[in-house]
């Protein structure tokens, strides 16, 4: 990376470089202009078996680089003097007389006065464990023929590699995923050999900006893994993408072309190879998302977060299957007669370990996934069970049932709920009262009405949730077929201390007044909020002022109570005054 960083490079303490000469794991070398050793590090020696002053003064064939160059030592070296730096892949032999792989980096130093030099770093690629009689396949095996780079096999063997120098020296290991960006249309425009030869340029010039024993491989088609050793930070990979933007020139054509970056840095990241690798690729997928010619840091623990929310989502559906769920029913009151209107079913987990779960402890997982209509299901026809029951012991209410986005547009809503229906005859349709919400229809109205006309076509009802939640209020109020507005419990609860919520209830009470719709507060927490409620003119309540949740058990002996809450029922009075008062206006 050290070529686009080259712009901030600082002077780097003498005694300091010589250190990391001497103790780096790298075998390295320094050659002068006529490429002859003037230095090799104690790695190189002990990997090479030469003694240092045999090595002095050697060409690199005699230091045992010679020999069966995969890529030829002229075209290195030439690559070297016109480029600045050259990269190949070169067998080495070893103190025994081996030979053995190793990937060759150099880099050309031009720093005045000092006579040019270049210097060297050999990885030795025996970790690679390749058998020596299998060693002539280790190109095709290893090596991309294309671009000459390390394939997707030998790549995760270099990360991995990679992780445990970075662990042994408490360094820092940066995995990019580098795809470019709408490959298909240049290689289609340009046609497959020329298209072959933009990657090989492209990969070429990548390899460039690299520098020091920083990796490009190519794993796919126009897909490639960067390693880059060290700590790297944003500014690097923006000037990555700026160099990667500049346009390559081949065979007459022009081609600007721009990448996706996706990154994740070890040890942040402290998975094994194939899971930096996974996490850069995801990584990548978001850049592309973000709109392509960006890079993206993979996050470990937003990665954690979702790992979570998989496994209580697998947990969930276990529930699902062990019947672990449970409806509680909340009663809901027409305060101008004192009469119950109906109940609304709300899910709830019993967790053999964690106890009754609630809904915001569990919901948010479901959104999104298959499992989203199985529970809808599930809630559908226990509470049609629950229905039937209460029926048969002469409880004859109307239940309402929270019903999710995805469900209602999903398109076996209606032969789902007509087949739960039929498994339930003596339970009639109208008994039953869906409520969705505001927001419900704002991603395919057509769909929701269609739903909606076909439920209401069965006696079906339905009720909008929370509103005043969602932004288009009046739209669907107009448009919606709709039996019921449920004004949103965050406003009915501080109505009382806060002006804004207080005009809020005011100004829907309004709406559903002109738009002829019943309406019902929710949220109605004290004898005060009803008080003032039905001085607005909204009769019909619902909350923990009347009462909590409960198991369908509780509910013969809350309703064998509740005529008795005087209190409550003395508001029956002032409805009737306040009944007078609107009608009078
Ligand atoms: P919601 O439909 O607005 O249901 C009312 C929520 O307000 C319930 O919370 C209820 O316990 C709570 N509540 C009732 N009265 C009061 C009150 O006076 N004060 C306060 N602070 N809260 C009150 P719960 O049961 O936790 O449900 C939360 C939400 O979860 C529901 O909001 C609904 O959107 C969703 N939900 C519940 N059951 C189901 C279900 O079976 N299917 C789907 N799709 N959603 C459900
Ligand atoms: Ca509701
Ligand atoms: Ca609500």
């Amino acid at each position: 990376m050290k070529a686009i960083s080259s712009a901030c490079t600082v002077a780097f303490p003498a005694r300091l470089a010589e250190t990391g000469f001497q103790h780096a794991d790298e075998a390295i070398l320094v050659t002068d202009q006529h490429h002859r050793i003037v230095a090799a590090n104690p790695r190189f020696v002990e990997l090479t078996g030469k003694p240092l002053n045999a090595l002095v003064g050697a060409t690199l064939e005699a230091a045992g680089l010679g020999g069966r160059w995969h890529v030829d030592g002229p075209r290195f070296v030439a690559e070297l003097e016109n480029g600045g730096r050259a990269r190949a892949e070169v067998r080495w032999r070893d103190a025994h007389g081996r030979e053995r792989p190793g990937l060759l980096s150099a880099r050309r130093v031009q720093e005045p006065p000092r006579a040019p030099h270049q210097v060297l770093v050999l990885t030795d690629l025996t970790c690679l464990a390749v058998p020596d009689a299998a060693a002539v396949m280790s190109r095709e095996v290893y090596f991309d023929s294309l671009t000459g780079l390390p394939n997707q096999q030998l790549t995760t063997q270099l990360i991995e590699e990679s992780i445990r120098h970075a662990r042994r020296h408490a360094g820092q290991l940066a995995v990019c995923a580098l795809d470019i960006d709408h490959f298909k249309y240049h290689n289609d425009q340009l046609g497959r050999q020329v298209g072959d030869l933009l990657l090989a340029t492209f990969a070429q010039r990548i390899n460039h900006l690299l520098g020091g024993d920083d990796v490009v491989a190519r794993v796919g088609g126009d897909e490639f893994v960067l390693l880059l050793h060290g700590v790297e930070d944003d500014s690097l990979y923006q000037r990555l993408l700026e160099a990667i933007e500049q346009p390559l020139e081949l065979q007459g054509h022009s081609v600007r072309l721009t990448a996706s970056l996706g990154v994740t840095c070890f040890p942040d990241d402290c998975g094994e190879g194939d899971v930096l690798l996974r996490h850069a690729t995801q990584a990548m997928y978001r850049a592309k998302q973000r709109g392509r010619n960006t890079f993206h840091r993979f996050d470990p623990n937003q990665d954690r977060e979702l790992q979570v929310r998989q496994e209580r989502r697998t947990r969930l559906a276990q529930g699902l299957a062990r019947d672990e769920l449970r409806l509680h029913f909340q009663p809901q009151v027409d305060l101008f007669d004192g009469s119950v209107v109906g109940v609304e079913a709300l899910v709830r987990w019993q967790h053999p370990e964690e106890g009754l779960l609630m809904p915001g402890a569990f919901l948010s997982v479901v959104t999104g996934s298959h499992l989203e209509q199985r529970l809808g299901e599930w809630v559908l026809e226990a509470a049609l069970r629950q229905t039937a029951e209460w029926q048969g012991a002469g409880i004859d209410l109307p239940v309402h049932v929270n019903i999710s986005p995805a469900h209602l547009l999903s398109d076996t809503f209606v032969t789902g709920l007509e087949a739960l229906l039929a498994r339930y005859p003596n339970v009639s349709p109208s008994r039953l009262k869906l409520e969705i919400l505001e927001s419900t229809a704002i991603h395919d109205v057509q769909q929701a009405l269609a739903t909606m006309r076909r439920c209401q076509a069965m006696g079906i009802d339905f009720a909008i949730d929370d509103f005043g939640t969602g932004f288009s209020s009046l739209t669907h109020l107009r448009q919606l077929p709709v039996d019921l507005i449920k004004i949103d419990q965050s406003f009915v609860r501080d109505m009382l201390s806060d002006p804004d919520d207080l005009a809020i209830v005011e100004s829907v009470i309004f709406m559903a007044n002109r738009f002829k719709r019943p309406m019902l507060a929710e949220g109605v927490e004290t004898l005060e909020h009803a008080r003032a409620l039905v001085n607005l003119g909204c009769c019909l309540a619902q909350g923990y002022g009347i009462a909590r949740p409960m198991p369908a058990e509780a509910l013969p002996d809350w309703l064998a109570e509740w005529p008795h809450r005087h209190e409550w029922r003395a508001l029956t009075l002032q409805t009737l005054g306040a009944g007078r008062r609107v009608a009078a206006r």
